[in-house]
């Protein structure tokens, strides 16, 4: 197997739940997922889109849809064969922060060299506590966008550079230390980050792994796909971990990141292009102000979809609002 510079690896949320069956609770309830929570974060799929689009090979496997689909995978047989500049973890959510450290034991136990990096809010939050506890875990990149501190991250390993500048990532200093280098890499927009379904469907077909790529159990049965306006959020409920509050203290965000409403539109198109799926639409398209969300339903309007389209809203929006929705898709 060619050496790729990095391989993003999505845990079961309990390893090894094939030996070990457990009461997971309602964790999943939420999510097209089952509880082993075999869905990986999509932010995986806009890592690999940015980094290739910047000169970089990413794989990403679906360790634990490989482990539901056939329950003799051998696990450690086929993370013993990987090989890649750094392997990355996702800790978004915290209900698979269990199989996820199970991963990272295993892969630096195969692969003692090469470096493993956990992302995701969950990681982001207890990023000294993973690095201080855990030896296998050799760096956190923090926040809510990673992309870019990725490349620069992949770089300065592949040349042997110094770590101190890059943004977001949390390091041991070689002695007993732990740096946690300024969180900095706070895109402002979402104009350069993007969701590409295409770009998955290419890369299922350079790896011949369908199932390292499967969102989650019954994606072939029911085949929902997604678009995002954006990352952080303007409201502060009391019970979200993605609040305004949230991201301001995790992720040094004091203001929303919007994708371009043309953009989101094109993504919505792109995906119609290939997949007859439907698209939920992440985040309310009125959050960004009435403007933006008229931009994108004229841009709708221009090209209309067999695909079923799902909006959610933080606030109700008014009759006439629901009319323009209704009139544009
Ligand atoms: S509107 Fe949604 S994302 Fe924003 S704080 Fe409330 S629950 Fe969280």
């Amino acid at each position: 197997m060619a050496t790729m510079d990095l391989i993003l690896l999505h845990a079961p949320s309990l390893y090894d739940f094939r030996k070990r069956p457990g009461m997971h609770g309602p964790i999943s309830d939420v999510v097209p997922s089952t509880p082993i929570f075999e869905m990986y974060p999509i932010g995986f799929t806009s890592i690999s889109e940015y980094l290739e689009r910047h000169g970089l090979t990413v794989r990403i496997v679906n360790v634990a849809m490989k482990m539901l689909k056939d329950i003799r995978f051998d696990v450690e047989g086929f993370l013993s064969k990987l090989k890649a500049t750094a392997f990355g973890l996702d800790i978004h959510w915290m209900a698979h922060i269990q199989g996820a450290l199970a991963l990272a034991e295993i892969l630096k136990r195969f692969h003692p060299k090469i470096p493993v990096i956990l992302g995701g809010l969950s990681a982001t939050y207890y990023h000294e506590e993973l690095l201080r506890r855990y030896p296998f875990v050799d760096f956190v990149l923090r926040g809510d966008s990673t992309e870019k501190a990725l490349v620069l991250l992949l770089e300065a390993l592949r040349e042997k550079r110094g770590l101190q500048d890059i943004p977001n990532l949390t390091w041991r200093d070689g002695g007993s230390g732990i740096r946690a280098n300024p969180l900095t890499d706070v895109p402002d927009h979402l104009d350069d980050i993007t969701v590409d379904y295409r770009h998955i469907m290419k890369k299922v077909v350079r790896y011949v792994d369908p199932t390292g790529y499967q969102p989650f159990m019954d994606w072939y049965s029911y085949p929902v796909t997604a678009v995002f306006t954006c990352r952080g959020c303007i409201h502060n409920c009391k019970t979200c971990g993605g609040s305004a509050r949230t991201f301001r203290s995790m992720a040094n965000r004091s203001k929303p990141a919007f994708r371009d409403p043309k953009l989101l539109a094109q993504d919505i198109f792109n995906i119609a292009d290939h997949l007859h799926a439907p698209v939920m639409i992440i985040g309310d398209i009125f959050q960004a102000g009435k403007e933006y969300g008229f931009t994108f339903l004229q841009e709708m309007k221009k090209r209309r979809i067999a695909n079923h389209v799902a909006f959610e809203f933080f606030l109700p929006p008014p009759r006439p609002f629901l009319e323009r929705i209704a009139e544009s898709v």
